[in-house]
């Protein structure tokens, strides 16, 4: 999984040097692209960041996501278009930790706000389960620790608003035209999340079980708030195998701690969770970790698929 990473920075940095002087007259020629527009013009790097941009800038920003719909964030890539896009930007909206590519990019822009989310809130080693241990030396542990903070933070209701005020104030100093109203959309979504966060606590309360199964270690800061044990099939990465040793510890699992679901999502495959479930004979359902929607999301934003998230949890762990 390292060297994949390091690879793609590698290829993102080469064409970053190319294109340099391409992306500066696109700039001065093109003003009707859509990261110049006579609005609050907000990049966002995935689903979290741009619903928040969106709830916060309200009727004064316009926001575009470099991850489309249904395209899985982790390994993202950014094609020259977006990096144009992203330098006729007033503001960038990222998560750094989550898209190695994005991260990149951001950094090489001449953007005047870069607001990382991960700067805004506390982030987690949550450790992975399969991780690999590329030797003990200082510079392997350094990276092994960098890799390990857990950037899954908007699936925790209390961090998400967190972050929420973090950017408001970002997009008031931005943007300070309208700093009142960022003010004001900023309160009403910390306050909407706050009411989601008490939904999340009483409902998940009183349970049979505290352990549930996901495809992919999306929900570690969700199970630390409310008390919940979360066990994932592949690592933080979604798109990474389990060992045969590992589907043998979680079948174990299950047994031993009650577990009858096996949580899979709408953007990634769900074949190793159905095989999981089918061998150990648990049931499957879905549990979004919202880093797109889709047509096959139980929603249609953050709120509504949280709401679903939330039932398909008590449903699993057996709420009373
Ligand atoms: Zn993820």
């Amino acid at each position: 999984m390292n060297v994949r990473r390091r690879l793609i920075s590698a290829t993102a940095v080469t064409a970053a040097t190319a294109l340099g002087l391409g992306a500066l007259s696109a700039c001065s020629s093109d003003s009707a692209a859509t990261g110049n527009t006579d609005k609050f013009d907000v990049v966002a790097s995935f689903y979290p960041m741009a619903f928040l941009a969106e709830q916060i800038g309200g009727d004064h920003a316009n926001v575009t996501s470099l991850t489309e719909p249904g395209q899985e964030p982790h390994d993202l890539e950014i094609s020259t278009k977006q990096r144009a896009q992203l330098e006729e930007a007033d503001a960038a909206l990222f998560l750094k930790g989550l898209q190695p590519a994005v991260d990149e990019a951001v950094s090489q822009t001449g953007i005047k706000t870069k607001i990382d989310a991960a700067g805004l809130t506390t982030l987690e080693d949550h450790g992975s389960t399969e991780h690999e241990h590329e030797g003990e030396g200082e510079e392997g542990h350094a990276e092994e620790e960098e890799h390990a903070r857990d950037p899954h933070i908007w699936l925790d209701p209390v961090k998400y608003a967190e972050v929420a005020e973090g950017v408001g104030k970002a997009f008031e100093k931005a943007d300070p035209d309208h700093a009142a109203d960022y003010k004001k959309n900023t309160a009403a979504l910390v306050k909407k999340l706050n009411g989601l966060d008490g939904e999340f606590e009483n409902g998940l309360k009183d349970t049979r079980t505290k352990v549930f199964f996901t495809n992919h270690a999306a929900f570690g800061y969700l199970a630390e708030r409310y008390g919940l044990t979360q066990e994932a099939i592949s690592g933080l990465d979604p798109e990474s195998e389990p060992s045969a040793a590992r589907v043998k510890e979680l079948q174990q699992e299950a047994k031993a701690d009650g577990v009858t679901t096996v949580f899979y999502e709408t953007l990634v495959s769900d074949k190793t969770a159905k095989t999981l479930a089918k061998d150990a004979k648990l049931k499957t359902d879905v549990l979004d970790p919202l880093e797109g929607i889709t047509d096959k999301s139980r929603g249609d934003d953050y709120f509504q698929v949280m709401e679903a998230n939330l039932k398909a949890l008590q449903a699993a762990l057996g709420a009373k």
